[in-house]
């Protein structure tokens, strides 16, 4: 095996999962940047491993120990790159912490993140699935990003139609983006910058806070406060944030459902489907604050499975299975994972 790359063996992630579930990795490495990269793919041994590249950890569910090498990606930096078009083009690399950049950009005086403020996790994840809050997906800001592909060894960068962003989707997701790994991203954002107050909460929450002209570090603080409010925080309680995606059903079928549940939360999407809100369904199926073992339901948000102390991945499975059929029993939806199974 490669002996300059500083691989660590039998790895524990316990810390590097923000839902904080014990699980080893038989290698590990530190990357900063493409030549890790490329050493792991030139190294025969190593390049056959099974990998799995890890930002925050906090959009993942480890169900059992990892068996290959753990790509963890740890490069830092960011900068300002100029004025394109009326937007101004910010870089910053894979490892940087996400809020902590929403947070310099916004201090800066850039607007544009503030609607994705506080989400765990690192730039170079953003993109993986699109994530989104509030109003603003990363797609909204995105201008292009670079990626290390391990199947050719090049180095490529993909704007926002080869990313093929949707909700919570992108190309990574899937076989064909599978061998990418981002190492930085750029981002545009508005040079003439307007709030994004679609979001209803937050609009009545800038309205009840007296902020009349918000600036961006306005609404930035919040997101922030109604974020804190309603979520738990990672470091005080395990969790990966929404544990299912808001289902997406038919609008034939969202009439049906109204026609039987004259309350269910739904919003038209742009091609005439109806998006679900999947913390309602939980919700009504009397899920909010309950627990199987060691995995519960938290009390203030149903959308979030939190790990009480000493679950394993298993244990947050068996919740996530029992919530799936009651919700698809009584509704005929299906709820699917947000968080990446490993
Ligand atoms: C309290 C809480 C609140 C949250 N709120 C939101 C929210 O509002 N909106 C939202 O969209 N998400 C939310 N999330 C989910 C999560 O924060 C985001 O999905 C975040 O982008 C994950 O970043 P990460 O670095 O932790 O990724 P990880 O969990 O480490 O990885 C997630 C996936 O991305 C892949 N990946 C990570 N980095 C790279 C890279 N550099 N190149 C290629 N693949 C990579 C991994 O292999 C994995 O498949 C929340 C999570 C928590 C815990």
């Amino acid at each position: 095996m490669q002996a300059d790359l500083p691989i660590l063996d039998d790895y524990s992630l316990a810390s590097l999962n923000t839902f904080r579930i014990p699980a080893r990795a038989r290698h590990y490495l530190r990357v900063d940047g493409a030549a890790q990269l490329e050493a792991v793919r030139r190294d025969p041994a190593l390049g056959a491993l099974p990998r799995l590249v890890l930002g925050g950890g906090s959009n993942m569910l480890f169900t059992r120990d990892f068996d290959g090498i753990v790509l963890h990606m740890t490069g830092q930096g960011r900068e300002v790159l100029g004025e394109q078009d009326g937007r101004i083009l910010v870089r910053a690399q894979a490892g940087e912490n996400w809020h902590a950049f929403v947070a310099w950009t916004l201090a800066q005086g850039l607007g544009g993140l503030e609607n994705l403020s506080l989400i765990p996790g690192t730039v170079g994840a953003a993109p993986i699935q699109n994530v989104g809050a509030y109003g603003t997906e990363t797609r909204d800001v995105f201008h292009c990003l670079t990626a290390y592909d391990m199947a050719s060894g090049d180095v490529r960068t993909l704007d926002a139609a080869a990313c093929r962003f949707a909700y919570r989707d992108s190309l990574f997701k899937h076989p064909e983006g599978r061998e990418l790994v981002v190492l930085d991203v750029t981002f545009a954002l508005p040079a003439a910058w307007v709030p994004n107050l679609r979001y209803a909460e937050l609009a009545r929450a800038v309205e009840e806070a007296g902020l009349t002209a918000p600036t961006p570090q306005d609404i930035g603080r919040t997101v922030e406060a109604i974020r804190r409010r309603k979520l738990p925080d990672p470091g005080e309680i395990g969790n990966a944030g929404s544990f299912f995606k808001n289902p997406v059903v038919s609008r034939e079928h969202c009439a049906r459902l109204l026609a039987e549940f004259p309350q269910l939360v739904h919003h038209a999407q742009a091609d005439g489907s109806e998006k679900l809100a999947a913390g309602w369904l939980i919700d009504q199926c009397g899920w909010k604050g309950r627990a199987l073992g060691a995995a519960g339901v938290y009390p203030k948000q149903a959308l979030v499975l939190v790990n009480l102390g000493g679950a394993r991945g298993e244990d947050v499975v068996r919740l996530a299975r029992a919530i799936q059929e009651d919700v698809k029993a009584r509704y005929g939806v299906a709820l699917e994972p947000e968080p990446v199974f490993i």
